[in-house]
């Protein structure tokens, strides 16, 4: 990682971002909730409208055979006298009636909402007006067939005029013709109520699919690339150093431990150097903590430019550094700390008129058999600093 770089290139701001996304998540998915609710209950309405249209068109079919069947037993009857051919006129009669009241409500009543009962303007006319009349005939034909089921034909002289009974000729043209033009006329609007109705549900089907499309297109979208945004960011932060942008201490252990197991394994050297600027309180002091952080930036700087791909470099502390150096002995990390102090101390930085150089005081150490741990590495190059700035600091001392 170039020190800096991906610091200065994240610019967004980590804000707590839970409480905006929890509430259009909520809101996006109560939205599909309630689209995927009104299919629900639109459906519903569908099937219902299904079982009771079937039950209308039933009802108003059986008018029909409840008709014939009146007519062909009242003729049985007046024919044969035969009780039982009496009591399937009656029945059917009554059947017949107590169908209409479930059809049409009770049209006699004064309550005008009884008489226009779920009855359209086209059945309300089929019903209640020429040519078909279909509430006047039904009622002139169960009152023609009571007036002839209480003949007594085995008393009565036989044979009478049957077609004295108006039922005879109702049952065969009119009331048969209006009867049938009901049952078409609730056919035809069954089916279209259950057809708007199911247009309406494919309404909402498609603006259904549309809200999840335009949602995850708008909405989970730039969720999900939100939070892999911020994800990246603690990541980021989590490794690496906010100040400098080369590693922090934290990703350093792990990396430097891995890299200490493998030197073991394979019988490689490895060593480490620690660098701490020199009497860097006085920088501060003279110039200022923003010049301070700079300076800290600008070291992190030339130190990565003087190390190799394969060290690992990382902000130990306040101004103080580590390098750890794979397959590097304590010979070659001495020369490369030395010149490590030389291009530290040639490095100028502030401007013209107040300009500033540090120099910086290392530690050198090799890993060794019984080292345990990178803990133990590095104490000895700390200890080896010590020494370095104790002996008057800008200078490498091997540990
Ligand atoms: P020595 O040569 O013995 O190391 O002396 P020193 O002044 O460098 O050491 P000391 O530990 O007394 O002071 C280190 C200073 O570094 C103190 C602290 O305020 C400063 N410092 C630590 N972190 C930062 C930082 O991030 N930015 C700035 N500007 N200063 C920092
Ligand atoms: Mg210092
Ligand atoms: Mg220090």
């Amino acid at each position: 990682m170039q020190p800096n770089s991906s610091a200065s290139s994240v610019s967004y701001e980590i804000k707590n971002p839970s409480k905006y996304m929890t509430l259009t998540y909520v809101m996006s998915l109560a939205l599909i909730a309630i689209l995927s609710s009104i299919v629900h209950l639109v459906l519903g309405r569908v099937i219902d409208e299904q079982s009771q249209t079937g039950t209308i068109i039933n009802i108003s079919g059986q008018q029909r055979m409840l008709s014939q069947r009146a007519s062909f037993f009242t003729i049985e009857y007046l024919v044969s006298g035969s009780n039982r051919s009496h009591d399937i006129a009656y029945n059917a009669i009554k059947k017949m009636h107590r169908n209409q009241v479930a059809l049409i409500g009770y049209p006699d009543t004064t309550k005008k909402i009884d008489r226009l009962k779920s009855l359209s303007p086209e059945l309300d006319a089929l019903y209640f007006s020429a040519p078909f009349d279909v509430y006047k005939n039904t009622k002139l034909f169960t009152q023609s067939i009571e007036r002839a089921l209480a003949v007594d034909p085995l008393v009565e002289k036989l044979p009478f005029d049957i077609h004295s009974f108006d039922f005879v000729m109702l049952a065969r043209d009119s009331l048969l013709d209006g009867l049938h033009e009901v049952v078409n006329q609730y056919e035809i609007e069954g089916l279209n109520r259950i057809e708007a109705l199911q247009s309406a549900q494919n309404v909402v089907f498609w603006i259904m699919i549309l809200t999840i499309f335009l949602e995850a297109l708008f909405i989970f979208r730039p969720m999900v690339s939100k939070i892999s945004r911020y994800a990246k960011r603690l990541q980021y932060e989590a490794k690496y150093d906010a100040l400098s942008g080369i590693l922090n201490r934290g990703a350093f252990t792990l990396l430097a431990d891995n890299a200490i197991a493998n030197a073991k394994q394979n019988k490689l050297p490895l060593s480490v150097i620690i660098g701490d600027i020199d009497l860097f309180k006085s920088v501060n002091d003279t110039y200022g903590h923003v010049v301070g952080d700079e300076v800290i930036k600008s070291v992190a700087n030339r130190l990565h430019e003087c190390i190799r791909n394969t060290d690992i470099l990382a902000r130990f502390g306040g101004e103080e550094y580590i390098i750890l150096l794979p397959q590097t002995t304590v010979r070659d990390t001495h020369l490369l700390a030395c010149k490590l102090r030389q291009r530290i101390s040639e490095l100028v930085m502030g401007d013209d008129e107040k300009s500033l150089s540090v120099t910086m005081s290392f530690g050198v150490a090799e890993l060794i058999s019984y080292d345990l741990n990178i803990d133990q590495l590095i104490t000895r190059a700390d200890e080896a600093l010590y020494l370095s700035k104790k002996k008057g600091r800008n200078r490498v001392t091997i540990g």
